[in-house]
């Protein structure tokens, strides 16, 4: 029999019980009501002041509070090691499970104020639940007569440092109950975590089911093993560090040394002579405490296992090979010099740990306490009708008819007829496999054999507006006016000087054009903050190539450029689409809520955005830089049609290292079809990105007729006013036929709304113009085009509409 103290958590259960039923039906009330009692403080509100907060950490010792800062700092550093990646596993040919982590909403978190209020309970509990991505943190803490009513100094000091705005007074178990149930002062949470006494426990027990929560905390408990080679005087002082928190502490040695034993007993006798807490000290080393002698390292093992403690230290020969060999234990401290006390602090490791032999069966606090894991299930029709005979199979087993009919009214087995509404309806297939017609029946004749396709690939279409020979084409954003006839023999001049060294490769690093495209951007930047490549996607692309990538993960802002989420498909980034308002614009208290949220690695703005033609406004691009944790891209394709051309993001860049500005010649420069797309950013975003990309990406060809338009640049910018004051007669002319039309700052604008949107594109193709078909439901999409071709829309829109 292993000493350990009794925690009778039932028995409190029943002592709580009434308090947590009362806090329950009663709300803030109840909670002032047992406050006064347990408390003997009478608060109107538990919500504490934020001036109490900051007031705290500006008194607060600097010593104290730079401590603080360094263990939040190690602890961040482990707990957001733990966040688990998000995993795809391909069980077949197009049936995948994703298993995605996601944070609850809300936590609550308990820092007892007994005998020892614990400002580093602030740092183990918030940092995991921050780390973990939750956005709502409330930290409960007792009231204190001592200190007016409010929790410890120190414990709301620590909220202050960690950011913590949300602080109740409340303690034992009206405040678990507070924080399960919710009050007037205090929304309810999903999670609750949190040492406590045993009546906090109790509460804790009482509201499982209804919120999650960490371990039950019991009193705490070390387990040394050790042999003749430990420091008697490490050892006893560690016992008596552990005994030091309560009275019923229980410290045990585990030795394989009858003399170890001897020598940290005569130690234990001269530490406690100075020992500040001597009485609580001895009550727990003279109590549930004890020495255990074993014949050897493995019976050692073997005891520690047993009694599962919180914290183990192994202090003998070979301490780090015995520490893998451990089973059971909250946290293991290997060596002579990491103390529990390090582990208590600042080793960066948790010290919310399992007691009372629960590391039998559960780990510390950790992130996960505050993730849920869920299962993302993708399957397309051709998987499906794979695995379609086991699920008849099963659900025949299990008497489930309706199960196996759920499977097969999408995907009938061979012979039978399919189900209703599923004539004409086009399916989604596995690539090139078709499961109604080829699958099981093998391969149809002439059909092509199917590639081994990545698996996140399969299914996929390749991207492309339609690209149909109509006199109007007004559906990908072009610049309807050609370049003129000076440019065109200059672009000839200089590819005809480019063509006649083909042999050799082209300058690697574009030098020249990036210096011309610095020069054209203005805002003091030099070649080495600009980069270009073939077309923005081929920028966008090398941009998720060295910022994105497995595991990590990009966030838009949709309805946006659809090439943004394929090309994060494309590089395995993890795509998050955060959402507009109605108008289009984004919000930014919502962004940045979606950003805190996602902590995205790469955020990308559109700006003037694609469909919608809406300007993200500066202060909102800056609100983003100063929040996103990563890189923040804002895609400036159409920056030159903008109304206000002033309202860049170029003018962020010297504040905002990771910030990144895409520009196209594409749009405003005439050249699409050349392929030049540049960026500007800070000259280590321009480094990074050199090791992505292909070498000699850029033909010679491409940067000679880039530099050629470049010089042509104000004859150039002359037709992008005209396509401006175009955009904005057709809207006028638009919204007087009574449609709405999204406010454009871009050389397109988009219009609507149609109940059959796709009929109107039709019958506009049918009248010879080409528009686009994107945006949410209902809107269309129509490039400015030259004069011409706008008079040839509106009489083709015009007969449409009547
Ligand atoms: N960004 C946006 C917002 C776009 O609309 C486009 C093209 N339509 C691009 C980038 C890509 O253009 P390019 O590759 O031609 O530079």
């Amino acid at each position: 029999m292993l000493p350990r103290a009794e925690l009778d958590v039932q028995a409190a259960v029943a002592a709580v019980q009434p308090v947590c039923d009362d806090v329950r039906s009663r709300g803030a009330e109840a909670v002032r009501e047992h406050t006064a009692r347990f408390d003997g403080v009478d608060l109107p509100t538990t919500l504490v002041p934020r001036e109490a907060l900051t007031g705290a950490l500006a008194r607060l010792d600097p010593a104290v509070a730079a401590a603080l800062r360094e263990a939040a700092r190690r602890a961040r550093l482990v707990h957001e090691a733990q966040v688990p990646r998000e995993s795809v596993t391909y069980v077949a040919d197009g049936s995948s499970v994703t298993e995605r982590y996601v944070p609850v909403a809300r936590a609550g978190v308990y820092v007892p104020g007994g005998l020892v209020a614990y400002p580093s309970s602030v740092v183990m509990n918030v940092i995991p639940a921050q780390a973990a991505g939750v956005s709502q943190i409330a930290v409960a803490s007792p009231p204190q007569q001592a200190n007016g009513g409010l929790p410890h100094p120190s414990v709301l000091a620590a909220c202050e440092l960690l950011g913590i705005t949300e602080v109740h007074a409340a303690g034992g178990a009206q405040a678990i109950a507070m924080l399960g149930y919710g009050t007037r002062d205090c929304e309810a949470v999903d999670t609750i975590t949190g040492p406590g006494n045993v009546y906090v426990a109790a509460a804790k027990r009482l509201l499982r089911g209804v919120v999650s929560t960490d371990a039950e905390a019991g009193p705490t408990e070390v387990a040394i093993v050790a042999d003749g080679s430990a420091d008697p005087a490490f050892a006893a002082a560690d016992l008596i560090a552990q005994a030091e928190h309560d009275p019923l502490a229980a410290c045990l040695l585990i030795t394989t040394d009858p003399g170890l034993a001897d020598r940290v007993d005569t130690e234990l006798t001269r530490q406690l002579a100075t020992t500040r807490h001597a009485g609580r000290v001895k009550e727990a080393l003279t109590g549930q405490s004890a020495c255990v002698l074993v014949d050897d390292v493995d019976a050692a093992l073997a005891v520690a296992d047993a009694w599962a403690p919180e914290h183990l230290e192994i202090q003998a020969d070979g301490a780090d090979d015995l520490a893998s060999r451990v089973r059971n234990a909250g946290a293991i401290f290997v060596g002579p010099y990491a103390p529990v006390s390090l582990g208590d602090y600042l080793a960066g490791s948790n010290h919310v740990l399992p007691t009372g032999g629960t590391a039998r069966h559960s780990g510390g606090l950790s992130v996960l306490t505050f993730l849920r894991g869920i299962h993302v299930v993708n399957c397309t029709a051709a998987a499906l009708a794979d695995v379609a005979p086991h699920i008849d199979a099963l659900g025949g087993a299990e008497d489930l008819a309706a199960h196996v009919k759920a499977v097969r009214v999408r995907v009938p087995a061979a012979g039978e007829a399919s189900g209703a509404g599923d004539a004409g309806r086009t399916r989604e297939t596995g690539g090139t496999r078709d499961a109604g017609e080829a699958g099981e029946a093998g391969e149809v004749a002439g059909a092509r054999s199917v590639p081994p396709l990545r698996h996140d690939l399969v299914g996929r279409a390749p991207y492309g507006a339609p690209q149909i020979d109509v006199p109007a084409r007004l559906n990908t954003n072009e610049n309807p006016f050609p370049p003129s006839a000076a440019l065109v023999r200059e672009i000839g001049e200089a590819a005809a000087t480019a063509a006649a060294a083909l042999n050799r490769y082209p300058d690697r690093d574009a030098v020249a054009l990036r210096r011309d495209l610095a020069a054209y951007l203005g805002h003091g930047l030099t070649a080495s903050q600009v980069w270009a490549a073939n077309g923005s996607n081929e920028i966008i692309q090398q941009l998720l190539q060295a910022f994105g990538g497995p595991g990590r993960t990009a966030l838009g802002f949709e309805p946006s450029y659809s090439m943004h989420p394929i090309i994060a498909q494309t590089t395995s980034t993890r795509w998050i689409s955060g959402s507009r308002e109605t108008d289009f614009g984004i919000d930014p208290d919502r962004a940045l809520a979606t950003v805190a949220d996602v902590r995205p690695d790469v955020v990308f703005l559109t700006s003037p955005n694609n469909p919608t033609g809406t300007a993200v406004p500066l202060a909102v691009i800056e609100q983003v830089c100063t929040a996103a944790p990563g890189m923040v891209v804002v895609d400036e394709a159409y920056a030159e049609f903008a109304r206000d051309r002033q309202a860049t993001a170029l003018t962020l860049l010297p504040r905002f290292p990771r910030l990144v500005v895409v520009r196209t010649m594409s749009k405003a420069f005439a050249l699409a079809g050349a392929r030049v797309g540049y960026l500007a950013a800070d000259q280590g975003v321009v480094d990074a990105l050199q090791i992505v990309r292909l070498p000699y990406h850029l033909s010679a060809l491409t940067q000679a007729a880039a530099r050629a338009a470049l010089a042509h640049a104000g004859e150039l910018l002359t037709a992008v006013s005209a396509i401006r004051a175009g955009r904005d007669e057709l809207t006028g002319w638009l919204r007087a036929r009574g449609l709405s039309v999204a406010d454009s700052d871009a050389n397109f604008v988009m219009f609507g709304t149609f109940a059959g949107r796709r009929a109107v594109w039709q019958a506009l193709v049918d009248r010879g113009v080409l528009i686009r078909e994107v945006g949410p439901p209902g809107w269309l999409r129509v490039t400015i085009g030259a004069p011409r071709e706008m008079e040839s829309f509106r009489t083709a829109l015009e007969a449409v509409l009547s």
